[in-house]
């Protein structure tokens, strides 16, 4: 049993992420298509590639997510875009917990791009991730580390 398979059954690591993304995801699955980023020369892929729609122009966008990204949605936290270092846009829904989408605009009329994922989903990218040999465990296991002490430090400041 590998690391993160530890973490797939590790209930708690989803328990402690505090909830504040709920389970709403993708609205329309036929409308948005998800691929594994090419990696560029050969090389590791980067993290995944969606096309989605604008529903402002109808124009469709690429969006890309890095493994770091999908990590932290995977653990149920916010993500930081790593190119504008924004963080991802979090909206409240009601009944408790909340979504997120990547703090990107469409390329053709720059209205907001809602590219919502649920961490279930997340999970399974990262395991198609570690399946590909994109990402290792071990970097899988050392951001959810760092996601559950950054949690933990939060928590105690609102004690
Ligand atoms: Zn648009």
């Amino acid at each position: 049993m590998g690391l993160y398979d530890d973490f797939q059954n590790d209930q708690d690591v989803i328990d402690n992420a505090q909830g504040v993304l709920s389970g709403e995801g993708f609205k329309d699955f036929e409308t948005i298509q998800e691929k594994m980023t090419p990696g560029q020369n050969g090389g590791p892929s980067p993290g995944y590639t969606f096309s989605i729609h604008c529903i402002g122009c109808a124009n469709k966008n690429a969006i890309s997510v890095s493994w770091g990204e999908i990590v932290d949605l995977a653990a149920g936290t916010v993500p930081v875009d790593p190119d504008s270092r924004r963080p991802w846009i979090y909206t409240a829904v009601p009944g408790g917990g909340g979504k997120t989408t990547p703090p990107i605009a469409c390329g053709h009329c720059a209205k907001q791009i809602f590219l919502y994922m649920t961490p279930d989903q997340c999970h399974r990218y990262v395991r198609a991730g570690i399946q590909a040999g994109a990402i290792s465990e071990a970097q899988v296991a050392q951001r959810i580390q760092q996601i559950r002490q950054h949690q933990a430090a939060y928590q105690q400041q609102r004690r």
